[in-house]
């Protein structure tokens, strides 16, 4: 049995406990909140809650994983709902509604433009091959250089298109604009644009089209409730409104925290906290090659949101998932790409009230909206800017689903990219860690047994698989293979 902290109660450090303390391990979480789940924490406005950032559960069989492994099922334990249209996706010419139904899919691109549904078996028939060759390289380490060399990475390297991006490996499919933007707008879970990401990326709509997507009952927030309920259970110790000052470090390995100024002693460190802060904030540099501050300048990262949450006084005919895309989204794509502000937003908002009344008092209800925007490198004045945000979405709103949102907001909140970075400690208020171009993927991206620092590892989206939460629970089933009782 090893002796064990964690910092940080975000989904990756809470799946981690989970685990780990099931083993045996003697595991303490310290989290700088008096809540847990981080990014993902439950945001309160009276009576009204929001989930604090995500939203969309996909792939939930990595959680079921996480659950087993932890010594529970999943499915005892919480609420799924399914979620039937995937979403509304509002463009300027037509509004589209996918589902998990491959056939029902192929009828509505059909319905929009005759011949588009072929386009669109082929895409999904493709994702399928793609998703069976690339998950096993996102399901397991990729600790060492020789990981490119094995079996599974030699195969997957043609589904990997390493010359494409999402967006032109569609539009080589079909170039119709909203045939390719609604197969790759879920580029932004990465932070990035469909133009930037590398074309690898086209499975992620197939998780949704094909496994489909799920709200948990009281918000995707429960999940980190119900993590931190099991992982205590398993006999770990969790310590709230406890922010680690320092990961300390004697002859390149790890040898425990300080915490409120004192010295506690732990085998194993796991870093939840985000990477980037916790590389420039709670080690000290001399300790550091490959991410010392410096260096980590010279990364890329993901773009932020700004995130605005409204206490409603009615239920608006707004989908649970709804995207209203930009007039010109191309050129909103490219404006974000380079950090750059534009007023022609995009929106993704989140009504769960439509179908949860865990999150609004009966007849009102709690919808989320959030606007992608570049992060702290783009120098913005944000407390000007998310009032612009603001009334750009009350604009958007108006003119494009005729709904006059203002006279009905009872209460309101908002997150701006500063916000992210000094609240959520998010280093440059990039919420979806470093971005995931090649050259930051697999075994570029640090690594889950952190390759500086003996007895230091690392766990959530700052870490190999990736930023989303199902690689985030795979970060913690991974880190299993490392951490191992001494004998
Ligand atoms: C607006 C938004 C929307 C998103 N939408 C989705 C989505 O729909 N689907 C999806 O799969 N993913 C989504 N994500 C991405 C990702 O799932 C979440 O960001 C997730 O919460 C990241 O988990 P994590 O464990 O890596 O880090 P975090 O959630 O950031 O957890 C890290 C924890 O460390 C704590 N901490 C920091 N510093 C210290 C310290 N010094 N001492 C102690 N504790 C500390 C923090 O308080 C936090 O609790 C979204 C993210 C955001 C921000």
């Amino acid at each position: 049995m090893k002796k064990i902290a964690i910092v940080g109660a975000g989904p990756g450090g809470l799946a981690a406990g989970m685990i780990l303390s099931y083993k045996g391990h003697d595991v303490t979480i310290f989290e700088k909140d008096s809540e847990v789940g981080g990014r993902s924490k439950v945001l309160k406005l009276g009576d009204f809650r929001f989930d604090a950032g995500p939203t969309f559960l996909m792939y939930v069989e990595i959680l079921e994983e996480v659950f087993k492994r932890s010594g529970y099922n999943l499915r005892e334990e919480l609420d799924l709902l399914p979620i039937d249209p995937l979403y509304r996706l509002v463009f300027p010419k037509v509004t589209l509604e996918p589902t998990s139904d491959r056939l029902k899919n192929k009828t509505m691109y059909d319905a929009y433009i005759p011949g588009l549904g072929d386009a669109y078996i082929k895409w999904y028939d493709d994702q399928k091959k793609k998703f069976d060759t690339i998950t096993p390289l996102l399901l397991r380490p990729f600790d060492s250089i020789f990981d490119y060399l094995r079996l599974d990475t030699l195969r997957a390297i043609p589904a990997l298109q390493l010359s494409k991006t999402v967006y032109t490996s569609l539009k080589k499919i079909h170039p119709n604009p909203e045939f390719i933007h609604s197969l790759s707008f879920q580029a932004k879970y990465l932070g990035m644009s469909s133009y930037q990401a590398p074309a690898g990326f086209t499975f992620l709509p197939y998780l949704e089209h094909g496994f489909g997507l799920f709200h948990v009952q009281g918000g995707l927030n429960k999940i980190n409730e119900k993590m931190a309920e099991l992982f205590v259970k398993n006999g770990g110790t969790l310590k709230t409104n406890t922010p680690v000052e320092e990961i300390l470090v004697e002859n390149k390995k790890v040898y425990g925290l300080k915490v409120n100024g004192h010295t506690y002693k732990f085998d194993d460190v796991v870093i939840n906290a985000d990477f980037s802060y916790a590389m420039t904030k709670l080690i000290d540099p001399k300790h550091l090659k490959k991410y010392n501050p410096k260096k980590l300048e010279k990364k890329d990262y993901s773009i932020s949101t700004i995130n605005i949450y409204l206490a409603l006084d009615k239920v608006f005919d707004i989908k649970h998932h709804q995207v209203i895309f930009s007039n010109d989204y191309d050129a909103y794509l490219k404006k974000i790409l380079n950090n750059e502000f534009t007023d022609d937003l995009s929106f993704y908002i989140h009504n769960p009230s439509v179908m949860d009344d865990a999150m609004a008092p009966k007849g009102k209800s709690a919808l989320y909206v959030l606007a992608p925007v570049p992060n702290l490198r783009g120098k913005l004045d944000w407390d000007t800017y998310k009032l612009k945000v603001e009334q750009i979405l009350y604009k958007v709103l108006k003119e494009r689903l005729n709904i006059d949102l203002e006279p009905h907001i009872l209460d309101k909140m908002i997150i701006t990219p500063k916000d992210w970075q000094d609240d959520y400690n998010v280093h440059l208020g990039a919420v979806f860690n470093l971005s995931h171009k090649l050259s930051q993927m697999m075994h570029f991206r640090p690594h889950n047994k952190f390759e500086e620092i003996k007895n230091l590892y690392l766990v959530g989206g700052g870490t190999h698989p990736g930023s989303g939460l199902p690689t985030i629970y795979q970060s913690a089933i991974i880190l299993e293979s490392f951490i191992k009782p001494e004998k």
